[in-house]
C-alpha cells in the first residue's frame, strides 16, 4: 500500500510538470545533463546547436523552465519576448542578420513538434523557400 503522503507528492509532481520535466531532453540540456553545443545561457534561456541542422546555420532556443508548447495556457509573455530578442541576438552574432534568417516554432503533430519543450528554432545561411513544406 502506498502511503497517503506518497501518493499526494506524486499527485502534486504530476500537476507541476515533474514527471515530464524528468524524460524531457531539453530540460536535460538546459540543466548540463545531456551534451549540447551551447551558445548562450543566462536566467531564463539556453542557446544550442540543432542535431540535426537544416540549414547552416540552425540553432535552437528554449527557456529554463519547462513549458511543453505554445499551446501551454499563461505562458509568460515576457519570456516569450526574451526568446526572441536573444534569437536576433545569436542572428547577429552568426553574421545571418544581414543575409536573412527564420524563426519558427513548431506547435503539436500537423506542424512537425516532436519534442514537447517549447523551443524556438533559428535557421539560415541559405536562401530559405516560402512556403515551408
Ligand atoms: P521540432 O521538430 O520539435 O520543432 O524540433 C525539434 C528539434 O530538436 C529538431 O530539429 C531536432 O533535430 C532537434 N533535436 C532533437 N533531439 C535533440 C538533441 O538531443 N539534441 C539537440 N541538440 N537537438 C535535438
Ligand atoms: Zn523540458
Amino acid at each position: 500500500m502506498i502511503p497517503f503522503a506518497v501518493k499526494r507528492l506524486i499527485f502534486y509532481a504530476y500537476k507541476k510538470g515533474v514527471m515530464k520535466m524528468l524524460g524531457c531532453i531539453f530540460c536535460q540540456v538546459a540543466a548540463g545533463q545531456k551534451p549540447a553545443t551551447i551558445f548562450h545561457e543566462d536566467d531564463r534561456c539556453v542557446v544550442f546547436q540543432d542535431i540535426n541542422p537544416k540549414a547552416p546555420v540552425h540553432l535552437l532556443v528554449i527557456p529554463r523552465k519547462h513549458i511543453s508548447s505554445l499551446n501551454e495556457e499563461n505562458v509568460d509573455e515576457n519570456l516569450l519576448g526574451h526568446l526572441l530578442a536573444v534569437a536576433a541576438k545569436m542572428a547577429r552574432e552568426k553574421g545571418i542578420d544581414g543575409s536573412g534568417f527564420r524563426t519558427v516554432i513548431n506547435t503539436n503533430a500537423e506542424a512537425g513538434q516532436t519534442v514537447f519543450h517549447l523551443h524556438l528554432h533559428v535557421l539560415g545561411g541559405r536562401i530559405l523557400r516560402w512556403p515551408p513544406g
